[in-house]
C-alpha cells in the first residue's frame, strides 16, 4: 500500500484520540512514555487513561493522568468506573482528580469484580449504571463527559435497542461524546449509527479503532466483550503467525482501510486503542495519508 488512502485535504480533516492504560511495571512505564512521546506528533484532540476493574488501578490511573497533564501539552481524560464504590467514594476520587486538573472523564459502569460476563451488582450505596454516574459527575462540576457505546451491543444487553436506550439515558444525564467498543464491521457500525440518530441522540459517536497487535489475544478479548472478528480479517492475518513483519504490515493496513472506509461514510473522528504501543498506530495513520507534526510538541518530559 504505497499511495495514501486519503487525499491530503481529507486526511487533514481527521481528528484523533488515543487510549492508554496505566503501566504495571517499570518496563511498561518506559514503553508507555515513549509511546506517548511518539504519538503526540499526531496532535490528538485528547488522550485517555483507563481505570482498572474494581478500582484496582485508581492510583496508577491517577499518577499516569497527572504526569500527562503536568509534563505534556496533551488534553487528557481519565476513565472512571463506579463498580464497587459508594457515591461518596466516587465523589472523593472525582474531587482528587479534579484537583490535579482533570476536566474530562470517560464515565463507565465497569465490569463486575468477577470479570466480564459475571452478574453485575451495584454497590448498595453506589451508582447502578453509567447513566447514574454521568448524572453524579454533572452535579459535581461542568466536566466534559464521554461514555461508552456498543455497535455490536454490550454482552449484558438484551438487544441493540436496549443498548441505545442506555446510551440515550447517558446523553440525557449529560454525556457529550460516545466512544465505541472496538469493531471491524463498518456496515454494522453504520446501521447502529442510523438507529442512534433515529433515537434522537446527537452527540458525536466516535468509532473505537483497534490496530491488531495479537490476533489470538484479541479473539479471547473480543469474545468476552461481544465484539466480532470478521472471517476476512482472520483470513488475512491468521497464516502470518510466523512472520511478525508481514503481520504488522497487514495489521496496519487493516486499521488504515477501516478508517478510510469510515471516512468515506462521513466519520472524521477516531479513538484508537493503542495498547500503549506506537508502531502500528503510526503506520496505519501514515497509510491513511496523515502526516505527523515535525516535532512532538506534546512530548512527555
Ligand atoms: P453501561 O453504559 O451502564 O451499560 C452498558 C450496556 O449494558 C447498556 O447498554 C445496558 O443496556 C447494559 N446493561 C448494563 N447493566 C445491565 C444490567 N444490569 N442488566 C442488563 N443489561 C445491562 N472498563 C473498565 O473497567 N475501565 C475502563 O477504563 C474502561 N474503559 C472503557 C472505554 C470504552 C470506550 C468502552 C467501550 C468500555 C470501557 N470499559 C472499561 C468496559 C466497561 O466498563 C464494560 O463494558 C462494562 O461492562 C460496562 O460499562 P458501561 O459504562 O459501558 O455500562
Amino acid at each position: 500500500m504505497s499511495q495514501p488512502l486519503l487525499s491530503s485535504s481529507d486526511a487533514a480533516r481527521i481528528r484523533l484520540s488515543f487510549e492508554f492504560f496505566p503501566p504495571k511495571s517499570e518496563e511498561m512505564a518506559g514503553q508507555l512514555w515513549s509511546t506517548v512521546d511518539e504519538l503526540a506528533a499526531w496532535q490528538p484532540e485528547f488522550v485517555s487513561v483507563t481505570y482498572g476493574a474494581g478500582g484496582s488501578t485508581r492510583e496508577p490511573t491517577r499518577s499516569t493522568v497527572e504526569r500527562l497533564l503536568r509534563h505534556t501539552s496533551l488534553s487528557t481524560a481519565s476513565h472512571l468506573t463506579c463498580v464497587g464504590a459508594t457515591r461518596e467514594e466516587v465523589a472523593q476520587v472525582v474531587d482528587d482528580f479534579r484537583r490535579i486538573g482533570v476536566r474530562h472523564f470517560v464515565a463507565l459502569r465497569g465490569d463486575p469484580p468477577d470479570g466480564a460476563g459475571a452478574a453485575y451488582r451495584p454497590h448498595p450505596g453506589g451508582y447502578a449504571n453509567a447513566a447514574e454516574l454521568v448524572a453524579g459527575l454533572r452535579a459535581i462540576d461542568d466536566f466534559e463527559i464521554s461514555v461508552s457505546a456498543y455497535p455490536e451491543k454490550h454482552p449484558e444487553s438484551a438487544d441493540v435497542a436496549a443498548d441505545i436506550d442506555m446510551l440515550k439515558r447517558k446523553v440525557d444525564a449529560g454525556a457529550t461524546r460516545a466512544l465505541t467498543q472496538f469493531f471491524f464491521d463498518n456496515d454494522q457500525f453504520e446501521r447502529y449509527l442510523e438507529k442512534v440518530r433515529a433515537a434522537g441522540i446527537r452527540i458525536p459517536v466516535v468509532p473505537g479503532i483497534m490496530p491488531i497487535q495479537n490476533l489470538q489475544q484479541l479473539k479471547r478479548f473480543a469474545g468476552a466483550c461481544g465484539a466480532g472478528i470478521p472471517a476476512a480479517i482472520d483470513a488475512r492475518l491468521a497464516h502470518l503467525d510466523a512472520d511478525p513483519a508481514a503481520r504488522a504490515t497487514v495489521a496496519a493496513e487493516l486499521a488504515a482501510e477501516q478508517m478510510a472506509d469510515l471516512y468515506r461514510r462521513g466519520i472524521h473522528e477516531f479513538h484508537i486503542y493503542t495498547m500503549n504501543r506506537a508502531p502500528l498506530t503510526n503506520r496505519a495513520l501514515r497509510m491513511l495519508g496523515l502526516r505527523p507534526a515535525s516535532t512532538a510538541a506534546g512530548a512527555a518530559a
